[in-house]
Order: C-alpha cells, then structure tokens, then sequence
C-alpha cells in the first residue's frame, strides 16, 4: 500500500489547491469561501517516481460543532491515517487559535509533519514563512499553492517524510 500524506488545516489556507498541485490535477475542490465539503477526499499521487496517496481533509467538515473544534476533530484522524502530515498555515494571516489546537495534535502524534507556508506567492513575502518557526514543528517551507512556486522542494520534504 502506498503511505498517505494527510493535508491538515484551516478553511481558507489553500490545501486543496495545494493537493491539486501536488497531484498535478485539478480534482479538490477549491473554493473562495471556508467550510467546502465533497465526498472524495484520497487521491494518488507520484513524485519522483515514488507513489503515495493525499488526503484532502478539508472534505470532512460536514457539521455544526465549533469551526476550531472541527478543525482539531480533522487534524486527530489525520494523524490517525496518515504516514505524515503536511500542515499547511496561511503565511500572510500567521498562526491563529485553531492553528495552536492543531500544533498541540500533531506535535503529540509523534508523526512527521512537514510544514507549508502558503500563498507566499513572491520573493517579497517570503519573510513572513519564517516567524512560522517558533511552532516548533522544523522548517516552514514556503510555497504558492495557486502559482506552483516551491512547491518541488515542498514534494521532497513530503517524500523524505514519508
Ligand atoms: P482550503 O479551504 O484550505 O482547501 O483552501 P482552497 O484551496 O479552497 O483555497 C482557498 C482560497 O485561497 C482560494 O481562493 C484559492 O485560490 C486561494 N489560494 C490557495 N493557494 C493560494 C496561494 O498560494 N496564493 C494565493 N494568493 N491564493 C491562494
Ligand atoms: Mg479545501
């Protein structure tokens, strides 16, 4: 069986536009406004000639519990289903409540967690990946989900992760 990579964070951050990158389709569902929910959420992936599958966990925010209760709630089977996990934070907004609560998660999981700072479209925000150091999880990696900037060197730490 090929080792899952699970995606995990806040609506809005760009995981599924970052799924879709890493699968190199466009088969997540993205969307402007937080909270989308679909019923597929695997999807198989290759990199390097080494296959593996990504979880969109987005896809499982289907109810009315707490936004940060439900994110926590996806971040614990995450890490459940996953090999490694990919923790991808908004670079421009920086760490919120619901970011914390998935920080804590992880970090007791014991699993790899590979760290993307999204939508650091350009050379100029590229400074902001690196306050995300302080959570104590390794090295933010900067990327643009949406322009595909970083995003090889992002495929390789998943891999090395895996
Ligand atoms: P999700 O809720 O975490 O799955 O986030 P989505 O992938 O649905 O993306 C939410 C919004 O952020 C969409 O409007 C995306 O186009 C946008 N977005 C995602 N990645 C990037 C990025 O790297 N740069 C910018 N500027 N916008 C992005
Ligand atoms: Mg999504």
């Amino acid at each position: 069986n090929a080792p899952v990579l699970a995606v995990v964070g806040r609506p809005n951050v760009g995981k599924s536009t970052l799924v879709n990158r890493i699968i190199g389709r466009r088969e997540a569902v993205v969307e402007d406004k937080p909270g989308v929910t679909r019923d597929r959420v695997s999807y198989d992936a290759v990199w390097n000639g080494r296959a593996f599958t990504v979880v969109d966990t987005g896809g499982w925010d289907p109810d009315a519990r707490g936004l940060a209760k439900s994110i926590a709630a996806q971040a614990e089977i995450a890490v459940q289903v996953a090999d490694a996990v990919l923790f991808v934070v908004d670079a421009g907004v920086g760490i919120t409540d619901s970011d914390e609560a998935v920080v804590r998660i992880l970090r007791k999981s014991g699993k790899p967690v590979v760290l993307a700072a999204n939508k650091v479209d350009d050379q100029r925000t590229e400074a902001e990946a690196y306050g995300l150091w302080h959570l104590g999880l390794g090295e933010p990696i900067p990327v643009s989900a949406l322009h595909g900037r970083g995003s090889g060197d992002l495929l390789d730490a998943c891999l090395a992760a895996l």
